[in-house]
């Protein structure tokens, strides 16, 4: 059975990703997870391909694609058993210099980007104070000549130990010197491999994810990394989320994917009662809800992605999808587990790693609840709640 879209226009790019990941076994992942050590292969295999260039333009050395071409590579990534959290941030946080950085920054980071010689995989935003509340952060950057000095800590940074640029938020007006909460706050591109009084600090979570606590001490930036106009790095960032939640969707369709691919496989084969598991309803019919559930969240995601690219509103798909999409990768995840009894807790089935690591998607990098208080506020039309 052939689970994967039918009909794709991204149908040859799919299967590059496919052979591509073939490289990359459970072994390989495995062995990362138990040591937490980061895929340093399957990422530069990726970055020699082109593939982690896919949305920088063409005239700046990458691949032109559209987004629905990236949601494609790391949907195929997630499906082939791999992990592309250790990358995929490169693809959505390079929109936020593409739409809103100088011509001299695109010109600087993004052909080396394309070219596999900078890697931009840290986004610092997260704070242990302000939580979800992003208007609320406390690292501030404050101008000094030609200069910005900041101070403060980020939390949840991931991949800042194997990036060599991150891009920044801070609060560069204090929140009660601005008319709205959403101003004064500036995004900077920080060249984490020369910035001093930078500490980073990796935290060691449930899933192999290289997240860190990164703390900022009188750490110095150029004036010119600044991105875009001073005090509007809150917008910036806004603008990039529905493409972020559109990729991350991606991902947990390509979960969903490989956990019913697994458990049909095993369903069929394995004989308990003499006769194959999979002939009992209770064991096939999670597998079916758990599909019909990963179609329909496939099918809001693939409609988010058409507006996204006809420059159309597509808030309301990119959060019900990301939303419906993490949803139906923890039922296929459950449904999976069931299904291989205890083989599903045994390391060597991959089930319990993919377990673990589709879980974050309902936390990162926007909480289910968030997304139903946007949904209940912004589309619905109810009283805002927070
Ligand atoms: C492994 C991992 C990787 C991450 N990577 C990054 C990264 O690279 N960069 C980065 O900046 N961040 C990153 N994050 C942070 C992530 O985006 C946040 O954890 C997430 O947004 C939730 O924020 P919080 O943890 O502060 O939870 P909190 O804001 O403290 O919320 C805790 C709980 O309360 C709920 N809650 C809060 N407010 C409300 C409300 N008003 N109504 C209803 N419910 C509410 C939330 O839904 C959540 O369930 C990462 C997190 C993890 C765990």
């Amino acid at each position: 059975m052939d689970i994967h879209t039918q009909a794709d226009p991204h149908a040859e790019i799919r299967a590059e990703i496919r052979k591509l990941c073939t490289r990359f076994p459970g072994e390989y992942w495995r062995e990362l997870d138990a040591r937490r050590g980061y895929p340093t292969e399957f990422v530069a295999a990726l970055t020699e391909a082109g593939w982690l260039a896919a949305l920088i333009p063409e005239e700046y050395g990458g691949a032109g694609l559209p987004l629905s071409g990236a949601a494609a590579i790391l949907e195929e990534i997630q499906a082939s058993g791999c992990n592309g959290a250790a990358c995929h941030a490169q693809m959505y946080i390079m929109g936020t210099i593409l739409r809103h950085g100088s011509p001299e920054q695109k010109q600087r980071y993004l052909p080396a980007i394309a070219r596999g010689e900078l890697r931009l995989q840290a986004f610092g935003v997260t704070e242990p104070t302000s939580g979800t509340d992003t208007t609320a952060l406390r690292t501030t950057a404050r101008r000094e000549g030609d200069r910005y000095v900041v101070n403060g800590q980020k939390i949840w940074t991931s991949r800042a130990e194997h990036s060599d640029l991150m891009l920044l938020l801070a609060r560069t007006t204090p929140r009660d010197a601005v008319a709205k909460r959403t101003e004064g706050l500036s995004t900077f591109i920080v060249d984490m491999r020369t910035a001093s009084g930078l500490t980073i600090r990796p935290i060691r979570t449930m899933m192999n994810h290289n997240s860190c606590e990164v703390f900022f001490d009188n750490m110095e930036v150029p004036a010119e990394n600044l991105v875009g106009q001073e005090g509007r790095g809150f917008r910036y960032v806004l603008d990039g989320m529905n493409a972020e939640r559109l990729l991350i969707a991606a991902e947990c369709i390509g979960d969903a994917k490989w956990f019913i691919a697994k458990a049909v496989a095993y369903a069929k084969d394995r004989v308990v009662f003499g006769r194959p598991i999979g002939a009992n309803q209770g064991v096939q019919f999670p597998l079916a809800r758990a599909y019909a559930g990963m179609r329909a969240a496939e099918a809001i995601v693939q409609r988010g992605l058409a507006k996204f690219e006809r420059g159309e509103n597509c808030a309301e798909e990119a959060n019900t999808g990301k939303m419906l999409a993490a949803e139906a990768s923890w039922a296929a995840g459950e449904a999976c587990v069931n299904t291989h009894g205890g083989f599903g807790f045994a390391e060597e089935y991959d089930i319990e790693r993919k377990f673990r690591e589709t879980r974050l998607y309902q936390v990162a990098p926007i909480s289910t609840n968030l997304i139903l208080s946007y949904l209940g506020e912004h589309v619905l039309g109810m009283p805002r709640s927070y």
